[in-house]
């Protein structure tokens, strides 16, 4: 039976350092978070990083933007904020109205407040493994493999979901470690190759967004699994693995809820730190 990997104790752990960061500071960190109009999960999302925020000692600076709001406005906005010195880093709440792409905003943060990690120079970096502010929940999922003590050497990896966000830098990350890396995508479900390539994982990440897409079964004995998805069944949140029979086969396998969301916001406020470091080291 697997152990459980759970987000919560990690996260505790990097809060404490991050603590000490804040305190080496000469000023509160400042971090600035945009909401384009009305939406209940981002909401919730930007109040847990508030919540988060503050038992760190970070200011969180909350801006909601009406509904309407064009590209060029929130490009104004985010400009502003590029110039305000006290602000360390800026978060664009997602979703974004239809009206707003965020490819595009994603370039106008500048790199060196872009705590999501997301600006082309940022996510250039990682190629180069020299990244300082990496994407959340790739480094999230990152931080759960180590906890788990594994050396990434030569391990047969398997990254299942290629999103820009998380799958394709996850990937890099992983590279880097010298795994030796499979990325699936909804090319290799529709070859009829996804069991296949997830029954020979050592280590499975899946990001992808739909419940029970890995079978338990297709788990090797003794694998290490994050579940990176998120689903709501019913009133139930549940990731895209089918944990119960996964559970019985892997050495380690994330909760959902529980596994790398906790991460999440903790990885978002020790880039903030670092940002509001690095600005101080290069003034
Ligand atoms: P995206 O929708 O951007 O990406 C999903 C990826 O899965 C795409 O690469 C897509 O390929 C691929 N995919 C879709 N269907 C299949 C399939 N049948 N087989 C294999 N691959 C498939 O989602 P995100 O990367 O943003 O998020 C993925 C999941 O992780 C979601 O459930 C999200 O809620 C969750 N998440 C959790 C976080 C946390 O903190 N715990 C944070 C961020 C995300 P293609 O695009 O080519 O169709």
């Amino acid at each position: 039976m697997a152990q459980l990997l759970e987000g919560k104790p990690i996260a505790e752990k990097i809060k404490e350092e991050i603590k000490q960061k804040v305190l080496a500071l000469s000023a509160r960190p400042v971090l600035a978070s945009v909401m384009v109009g009305e939406n209940a999960g981002a909401e919730a999302y930007a109040k847990s990083q508030a919540k988060t925020a503050q038992a760190l000692g970070i200011e969180y600076q909350f801006s909601k933007l009406a509904q309407e709001t064009s590209e060029s406005q929130l490009i104004e906005f985010i400009q502003k904020l590029n110039a305000d010195k006290s602000v360390n880093g800026i978060i664009v709440q997602m979703p974004l109205p239809a009206q707003i792409d965020y490819k595009k905003i994603s370039q106008f943060i500048l790199p060196e407040k872009d705590i999501e990690g997301m600006h082309p120079q940022n996510i250039g970096k990682i190629l180069f493994g020299k990244a300082k502010l990496i994407p959340c929940t790739a480094n999230a999922a990152m931080e759960l493999i180590n906890a788990t003590g594994i050396d990434l050497y030569g391990k047969e990896v398997v990254v299942v979901g290629h999103s820009e966000i998380v799958g394709k830098p996850l990937s890099l990350l992983l590279l880097d470690k010298f795994a030796t890396l499979t990325v699936c995508h909804i090319g290799t479900s529709r070859a009829g190759k996804l069991e296949e390539h997830v029954r020979k994982a050592e280590v499975l990440i899946v990001a992808v967004g739909k419940a029970g897409l890995i079978k338990g079964e297709w788990i090797k004995e003794g694998a290490i699994v994050i579940d990176v998805g998120i689903n709501r069944i019913g009133d139930k949140i549940v990731g895209d693995v089918e944990f119960e029979e996964a559970q019985k086969r892997a050495a380690f396998i994330t909760p959902v809820p529980g596994g790398v969301g906790p991460l999440t916001v903790t990885m978002l406020m020790r880039n903030l730190v670092e940002a509001a470091t690095l600005q101080r080291d290069t003034q």
